[in-house]
């Protein structure tokens, strides 16, 4: 059970995380093609929360009408119903919060929609980029899609200052490190959003 203490901690981490974030964002700008109304990041993904960041969504789902909260109830009845007959390890799905390609709970969302389009090591220091490479979006301009990785190549050719992975902002950063030590936050299990939403109380 998440406290009012937990939640005011939590508050606080996150105008620090959407500071850096901020920082970030700017300074992978030449590698990013996010624009308004995109919502590839939030149409099929596990989209990993925390208890925490879960039981924040929740305070935000509070705040939403009636007619939005309906067809959210109607995405997770389709989302259940999906799950049930997937055979796939890994189960994928566009958020139910995500309403006419906008997030209904933009202010309360998660880390891992925070940070959505940049790219990251993982803590096995695989490089992660964001799916949307393959659009010819985010990363596209250097990324080596043969092996995977940034290419130096295009990167030199590019002509562009910034390096592509200048900081590491994956999740295990993101959810460790000065701020989350300073203040003792703890976020609890991590599980896919479609677990917390689903499960029998
Ligand atoms: S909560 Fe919002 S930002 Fe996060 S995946 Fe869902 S629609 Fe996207």
């Amino acid at each position: 059970m998440i406290t009012i203490e937990e939640i005011q901690k939590y508050r606080a981490y996150l105008k620090y995380l959407d500071k850096k974030l901020g920082e970030i964002f700017k300074e992978q700008a030449p590698y990013i093609f996010c624009k308004e109304g995109c919502s590839s990041c939030c149409e099929k993904g596990e989209y990993p929360f925390s208890e925490i960041e879960f039981a924040y969504l929740m305070i935000g789902v509070q705040t939403l009408d009636r007619d939005t909260m309906k067809k959210i109830e109607n995405n997770m009845e389709n989302i259940r119903v999906a799950k049930e007959k997937c055979k796939d390890k890994k189960f994928l799905y566009a958020c139910p919060f995500l309403i006419n390609k906008r997030c209904s709970l933009y202010q309360y969302r998660g880390i891992i929609c925070r940070s959505h389009g940049v790219a990251f090591f993982t803590k096995g220091k695989k490089l992660m980029v964001p799916a949307c490479v393959d659009e010819g979006l985010n990363y596209s301009n250097v990324y080596d899609f043969e092996h995977q990785t940034i290419s130096d190549e295009k990167y030199y050719k590019s002509g562009i200052k910034q390096e592509p992975l200048a900081h590491n902002v994956g999740v295990d950063y993101l959810t460790h490190n000065e701020m989350t030590k300073a203040i003792g936050l703890d976020f609890g299990e991590i599980k896919p959003m479609c677990e917390w939403f689903l499960r029998k109380e």
